[in-house]
């Protein structure tokens, strides 16, 4: 299937005609053409979004939240066929799309349609001055929202929409190796009435049209998630520009684990938090480290548990661990496992390629469990984003918790304990953005969301989210006598 641009509400080709192949990792067959779109298509995309801009910038909150609410139910509504269009697309279980990446994707439009209705600011009285301050919160104009290949839709949503919800028109680029939802979405943001020229999408290489979009004199905000390395490239071009940016970046999170946790409860979830959506999530567990205690009984029970996951065609409703997404990341995640022997990393589980049966050609991983008894090997400290997580054992907290923090990265983190006073200690100390205790992924979208360290910039999720996308300007009036 070919996709094109969506521009001013209408889909076309890009200025060019240069296309980009799009491949199905399940079977490691192109199946469709992507628009490899240039400056020339940025500048249109710019042209119509700054035409659109003053009547959307003015639409009420109540006519904003109403259209949003809107594409919300369309989602809903193709839900089965989105679903099936991400699976596709990425190699994900299509029972994960299906739970996970479509209904949150519509969870996000819900969420911010209700936000955008309850975002207020300050008002300061000047005592002794009889003057008030009061703080406008205005659009920005046009921002830029560029998203990775992991959780397509909800990651694409996640930006766009808090974005369109404050009164901004948006130039968006999904990841060129998943463009498909994204394609599907400007159709259904049409039918639910999004006024031409909000929302443009624009497809093709990061290094093309991404920078393009960055660079965007007139773009002056830019909300990233995707690799580190990336970020920097982009804070390179966009902080001489005094653009406003968010960068939600790379992680390698641990998965800390200590002897007095529901130990069933966590073995369950942590099999989820190191291989969901093959391990490509950026607050996947990478790094489990368990309390010297219990790591033998664990290291068993988590090897059988894993050893249980089915690898299997997308497509198949029972399949645990799809494919990974492309043919050059299933190349460097299986790079690690040769680091691994290099390294003195035992293989304990998986480190093998998979053939699944008519799918002979699609790009398929083991889930594969590395112990490693230093962490400043490269398998430790190198963001993996693939089926591979690596086992360590801690003597104590202080142990536990200098090695949770022993990394470049500071995402997430997850503690697994029963012990009150541990918990505020890890919480107080652990050098990331996010702590899960006793649960993972658990998202209250009002929450601040982001990372420490390189783990990037800024904080995205609930009023976080709309004050980025919006320009504080503080008024103050003095009342003559
Ligand atoms: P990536 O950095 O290669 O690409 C992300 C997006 O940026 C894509 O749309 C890509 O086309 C674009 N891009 C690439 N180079 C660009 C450039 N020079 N200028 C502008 N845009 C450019 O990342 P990826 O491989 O798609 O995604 C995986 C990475 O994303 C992992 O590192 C993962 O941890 C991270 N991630 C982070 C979060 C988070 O919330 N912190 C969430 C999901 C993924």
């Amino acid at each position: 299937m070919n996709i094109q641009n969506y521009i001013n509400g209408e889909f076309v080709n890009p200025i060019q005609d240069n296309w980009l192949v799009n491949y199905n990792p399940s079977i490691g067959e192109i199946y469709g053409q992507i628009p490899n779109s240039t400056q020339g298509d940025v500048a249109l995309a710019v042209e119509f979004a700054e035409k659109a801009f003053p009547k959307w910038s003015q639409t009420s909150l109540e006519e904003r939240s109403k259209i949003l609410l809107k594409i919300a139910d369309l989602i809903e509504e193709n839900l089965e066929n989105l679903a099936k269009a991400e699976s596709v697309d990425n190699g994900k279980p299509i029972s994960l799309a299906k739970t996970v990446d479509i209904p949150r994707a519509a969870t996000n439009f819900r969420f911010f349609a209700h936000a955008i209705t309850q975002f207020a600011s300050e008002s300061h009285e000047t005592v002794g001055e009889n003057a008030i301050n009061y703080t406008l919160r205005q659009p920005i104009g046009i921002v830029g929202c560029i998203s990775p290949w992991n959780l397509p839709l909800y990651l694409f949503t996640w930006k766009i929409v808090p974005a369109v919800a404050a009164g901004n028109c948006v130039i968006a680029k999904p990841s060129e190796i998943t463009p498909m939802t994204a394609y599907l979405l400007g159709e259904i943001c049409t039918k639910a009435g999004l006024p031409n020229g909000v929302l443009n999408i624009v497809h093709g290489l990061g290094n093309q049209v991404g920078e393009a979009i960055v660079s965007h004199p007139k773009i002056k905000a830019i909300s990233f998630t995707g690799g580190t390395k990336t970020g920097a490239q982009i804070a390179k071009i966009a902080a001489p520009m005094f653009k406003k940016l968010s960068l939600e970046l790379g992680g390698k999170n641990p998965n800390i684990i200590f002897a007095d946790c529901d130990y069933e409860k966590m073995l369950a979830t942590t099999v989820r938090s190191s291989f969901s959506n093959q391990g490509q999530i950026c607050l996947c567990g990478s790094r489990i480290l368990v309390e010297e205690k219990i790591y033998e009984k664990f290291k068993k029970d988590f090897i059988k548990k894993v050893s249980e996951l089915k690898v299997g065609n997308p497509a198949d409703e029972s399949t645990d661990i799809g494919a990974l997404v492309s043919k050059e990341h299933l190349e460097k995640v299986k790079s690690y496992i040769d680091i691994a022997e290099i390294e003195n990393g035992k293989i304990l589980f998986g480190g093998e390629k998979v053939v699944v049966d008519n799918c002979e050609n699609g790009y398929y991983l083991q889930p594969t469990i590395i112990e490693v008894v230093d962490n400043q090997c490269r398998l430790n400290q190198e963001e993996i984003f693939g089926p591979i997580v690596t086992l360590m054992s801690f003597k104590n907290d202080e142990d536990g918790l200098s090695l949770a923090n022993d990394t470049k990265y500071g995402l997430s983190a997850t503690l697994w304990t029963n012990n009150l006073n541990r918990t505020m200690h890890f919480s107080q100390q652990l050098k990331v953005g996010i702590v899960w205790v006793n649960t993972w992924m658990l998202r209250d979208l009002r929450t601040p969301f982001g990372g420490m360290k390189d783990s990037g910039i800024g904080r995205e999720g609930g009023f976080e989210a709309l004050r980025f996308f919006t320009e504080a300007k503080n008024v103050c009036i003095k009342s003559l006598p």
